[in-house]
């Protein structure tokens, strides 16, 4: 092993609000923290338009000038942010051990706790006209984007439980909410799935897929093809939202830390402790319920406070 090797007390990785915000917490306690930005700089919130949700912001902020805004205070006390992207780990499973990072391929770190913040993937369907539209009335996230779309119709995409709960959400700002489920029938639960269903608002379209997204600044319409007849409608809408599931961005880790079948990072009751001691899992990369940027700050916030405890008692 080469004595060139940086040692680290505090590595984070991920640069959403999970990322930062334990970035604030471990700089304000001196682990003097290195961030590695990963592949999408300010994460999920950088393809939001307006953020309306957060507290503070009384008029709201849109997504990329609230992540520069938290880079720029967790830069303020001195958290040395980095651009990289983490390839591979060996994560130590001694306490007190150091835990193996590689950036991009070929620069090797070692860090004492590693705060992980790597985020998720909202899945998109991948048609050409759903990217073009992105932010433009393409949304996968209703609780971010809904209100914006109060009073007007839309279409909803997903026939899962987010889908479901993203459907009611929707229904209560927007006087149609089209529902459109691949099959002929939904994978959310029973109760969820009577819930949209009894909602007078909500159209479900069972066998239906999405063409295409219509419109050139913004959302005018959907394009939805019956998967059974080849029949093709245009439903008007200023709204899509893609609700067919997230992929946390996990693989690194895998067969190192603890996951669930789909990739959600597994954390001790009431705390962001993984599997190996001195590696904390914050945000959406083991938050599969809430997924918002204010919860995000929160468990980043718990992660920073027990490397803290955790170096402390080493
Ligand atoms: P899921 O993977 O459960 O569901 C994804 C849905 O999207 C499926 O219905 C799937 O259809 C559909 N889908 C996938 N790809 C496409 C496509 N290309 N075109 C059209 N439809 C597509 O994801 P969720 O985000 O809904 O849920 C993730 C997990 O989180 C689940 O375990 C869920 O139970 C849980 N959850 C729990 C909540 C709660 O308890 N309150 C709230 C939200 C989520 P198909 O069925 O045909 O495969």
């Amino acid at each position: 092993m080469s004595d060139n090797i940086e040692k680290l007390d505090c590595l984070i990785i991920g640069s959403g609000p999970a990322g930062y915000t334990a970035a604030i917490y471990a700089a304000r306690a001196d682990l003097k923290p290195v961030m590695y930005m990963g592949l999408e700089p300010g994460g999920q919130l950088t393809t939001t338009t307006e953020v309306d949700n957060f507290p503070g912001y009384p008029e709201g902020i849109d997504g990329p000038t609230m992540m520069e805004q938290l880079k720029a205070q967790a830069e303020r006390f001195g958290t040395d942010i980095r651009w990289g992207y983490v390839t591979k780990t060996e994560l130590s499973e001694e306490v007190g051990g150091y835990h193996k990072v590689w950036v991009d391929e070929k620069t090797e770190i070692h860090a004492k706790t590693v705060i992980i913040a790597t985020g998720a993937s909202a899945k998109y369907l991948g048609l050409e006209s759903e990217q073009r539209l992105m932010g433009f009335g393409v949304s996968a996230c209703a609780v971010c984007d809904g209100f914006f779309y109060k009073g007007q119709e839309v279409v909803l995409v997903g026939a899962g439980d987010t889908a479901a709960e993203e459907a009611s959400y929707l229904a209560k700002l927007c006087p149609k909410v089209t529902m459109l489920v691949r099959r002929d029938e939904m994978r959310a639960s029973k109760a969820m799935q009577h819930r949209v269903q009894n909602t007078d608002n909500i159209v479900i379209k069972y066998n239906t897929e999405t063409v295409e997204v219509l419109g050139e600044k913004g959302v005018e319409g959907v394009r939805v093809k019956n998967n059974q007849t080849g029949e093709e409608e245009v439903i008007p809408a200023t709204g899509f939202f893609v609700a067919i599931g997230h992929k946390p961005n996990t693989d690194i880790f895998k067969g190192q830390l603890d996951m669930d079948n789909v990739g959600y990072l597994i954390t001790k009751a009431d705390s962001t402790q993984t599997n190996r001691p001195g590696v904390f899992a914050t945000g959406d990369a083991q938050d599969k319920i809430y997924r918002q940027a204010v919860t995000a700050a929160g468990t980043g916030c718990m992660g920073a406070l027990e490397a803290e405890r955790y170096l402390a008692e080493l």
